[in-house]
């Protein structure tokens, strides 16, 4: 019985908040400690994401207008990618803290569906909840408002100086009325005995957070969001009274912190003026009341469509400059789209099942190359998606200028705006395990015709762009199956190439003796025969022609490999040819060249009798393992490359 009331208070260790109430003269000093305290609602926001602190960004990485990007830690493990979106939310934020007119106007995220746009609004919602620095309000007050609207105006100067802050605003109907009677003798209100306590903001209990989303145009009511009349209380106040009116509206509610609202575009025109005046003004007015004092951060968002017939429709005009929007496209890195879905996946029913080595990162290629603009820079998409990616082939070495302008293009011409959405390569999961009962594993084979089959399911999209898509996951050329095929092939030489080790040795000790003497300009001694030759020209140039190492070159190469030796002899290690990554890619290769058939032949016959190939097989397989595979993924994996290179053949 002991234990889980033990496991309870444990629990609870850590979480005491002290409640705090005193009056305004104690909140002063308060203040005065810590002006934080009394920030706006975007610098309190700003402050909450700062407070994680960031990592800097590789130079090559920002584009134009982005010299000071960095990689916010607060969403960290939950936003992936959008670091320019990110970046441009915090330059908001910071302007709307100092009330300046670019922050005066409503921060709206424009993108398709799941690019993020509610996970960032949902982050900052629960950063508030979860932020520790502390903030007060008027007891009693409906809208929780700052204690420092009791200072009457004229001696607001003083106070602000006094206190290194700005205070804004005025009081809300409910604590006039309230100081009024309570607090005011002779005409002088004693604001500094008016009672303050201290604040937890809240979505549940409805305090400092609010979320707004549409319903049917025809119903929507300003009252949502500014608060209405409340009949049963008319009867007994009079209906100027603010004891008859709740102050309820969802701005209201979001006082001092934040409100979401969902597909604001959707809203009926009455309610957009009205967020209008309250980004403007920071002030709403509910019917026979003075104006209020809002102060609030409005996180709006919307579709690209719905944006765009937003901004063409000439009716809305008065409205578009009252708009800050940032646009929150897909991503286009290929690691960052993994990480999307290595999260859903963890968040779902298939986390126990075995996703094969590359699954993810096929599917993700995937997406990503539907979501690419053509661009005369590189020769092809999955070019440019590996230079977003950060991975350079031998097939291009472009320089930072170079990627940065092909960055800057994309971003120009709204890349990641359309294609595929990481909830259609979900579904695609969800198609690839349903289709066998008891699957326990996902290869890449599996999730490219689930991918497929997908298209099938899915609304929305035209003939014309499935066509293109189509082509980008099948294509025999510079399609997602092509490039996987290579990588595949890759797997299994490699795998193969481990059970060959001791020829890989054999090969580049050859090699070293041979260019030792050529460097040395002396003879080799043949082992066999006894002799001394000229070192082995062709086996050298066998080698280094694949690296590729002009011959022009190969004095030059010889001498540097050298210096590689040299320094690994210092570090107290024996040089080997995985030390220096050409010659390793050279030795490799060559041997690959010479196996090739082998591998054929023994992915070919699962049968084999000879005890030497069984064993490397086994070798071979064994790698595989270590290397993430499950027996299943092994197995298929070799028969597929077992009929690939039959084909090729
Ligand atoms: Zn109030
Ligand atoms: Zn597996």
């Amino acid at each position: 019985m002991n234990k889980f009331l033990n496991i309870i208070s444990s629990q609870r260790e850590g979480r005491e908040i002290k409640d705090w109430e005193g009056p305004v003269l104690e909140y002063l000093y308060k203040v005065k400690e810590n002006p934080e305290i009394t920030n706006f609602a975007p610098g309190r926001i700003y402050n909450m994401i700062m407070k994680y602190g960031f990592d800097l960004i590789d130079e090559g990485f920002k584009i134009k207008g982005y010299d000071d990007l960095v990689k916010y830690k607060f969403f960290d493990g939950k936003i992936f990618g959008a670091l320019e979106p990110l970046h441009d939310i915090l330059r908001f934020l910071k302007a709307a803290a100092r009330r300046t007119e670019t922050g005066k106007r409503i921060l709206i995220l424009v993108g398709p569906v799941s690019s993020g746009k509610s996970t960032i609004a949902a982050l900052l919602k629960r950063g508030l909840e979860a932020d520790n620095t502390e903030k007060y309000a008027i007891k009693g007050c409906p809208i929780h408002e700052e204690p420092l609207h009791l200072i009457p105006l004229v001696d607001r100067s003083y106070w602000e100086k006094e206190l290194g802050v700005k205070i804004e605003g005025t009081l809300c109907p409910i604590c006039q009325q309230f100081v009024d009677e309570n607090y005011t003798e002779n005409g002088i209100l004693k604001w500094e005995n008016i009672p303050v306590v201290s604040l937890k903001l809240s979505e549940q209990k409805r305090i400092g957070i609010g979320t707004f989303s549409p319903s049917d145009p025809k119903s929507q009511d300003v009252t949502e969001l500014i608060g209405r009349v409340n009949m049963s209380k008319v009867a007994r106040w009079g209906d100027t009274d603010p004891r008859a009116f709740q102050f309820d509206g969802e701005l209201q509610v979001a006082n001092g912190g934040l409100i979401e609202m969902i597909e604001l575009l959707k809203t009926d025109i009455k309610l957009k003026y009205v967020l209008i005046s309250l980004a403007q003004e920071q002030v709403i007015k509910s019917p026979g009341f003075p104006q209020m004092y809002i102060d609030t951060l409005i996180v709006a968002h919307t579709n690209e469509t719905e944006f765009d017939s937003f901004k063409s429709d000439k009716k809305n005009e008065a409205l578009h400059d009252r708009m800050y929007p940032i646009r929150v496209p897909w991503n286009v890195r290929v690691d960052d789209e993994i990480k999307i879905y290595e999260k859903m996946i963890n968040e779902s029913d298939f986390r126990d099942i075995h996703i094969a080595p590359h699954t993810l990162k096929v599917a993700a290629q995937f997406a990503v190359l539907t979501r690419l603009i053509d661009s005369t820079k590189v020769s092809n998409k999955i070019e440019k998606m590996k230079i977003y990616n950060g991975e350079t082939t031998e097939d291009f070495k472009k320089d930072e200028l170079d990627i940065k302008s092909l960055r800057q293009e994309g971003f120009d011409k709204g890349e990641g705006m359309s294609g595929i959405s990481p909830r259609f390569i979900i579904n695609a999961f969800n198609i690839a395990l349903g289709a066998k009962e008891e699957k326990k594993c996902v290869n890449p084979i599996d999730i490219i015709r689930a991918m497929r089959d997908n298209f099938n399911h899915h609304i929305g999209i035209s003939d014309e762009d499935k066509e293109r898509f189509l082509g980008l996951l099948m294509g025999d050329k510079d399609s997602v199956s092509a490039e996987y095929k290579e990588t595949a092939k890759k797997e299994v030489n490699m795998a193969f190439l481990y059970a060959y080790d001791d020829q890989a040795r054999t090969l580049f000790e050859n090699y070293m003796k041979n260019i030792t003497a050529f460097c040395e300009k002396k003879k080799v001694l043949d082992s066999i025969t006894g002799e001394y030759t000229d070192p082995d020209e062709k086996l050298m140039r066998s080698i280094e022609e694949i690296i590729p190492v002009p011959s022009g070159a190969k004095n030059e190469f010889r001498n540097g490999i050298f210096v590689h030796k040299a320094s690994a002899l210092e570090k107290g290690r024996k040089f080997s040819y995985r030390d220096y990554a050409p010659l390793r890619v050279g030795i490799e290769k060559k041997l690959m060249g010479d196996l090739k058939s082998v591998v054929s032949l023994s992915l070919a016959d699962t049968t084999i009798t000879d005890p030497k190939a069984k064993k490397r097989r086994e070798k071979a397989f064994k790698t595989l393992l270590k290397k993430g595979y499950c027996e299943e993924c092994a197995n298929i994996l070799l028969s597929f490359i077992g009929e690939v290179l039959r084909k090729e053949e």
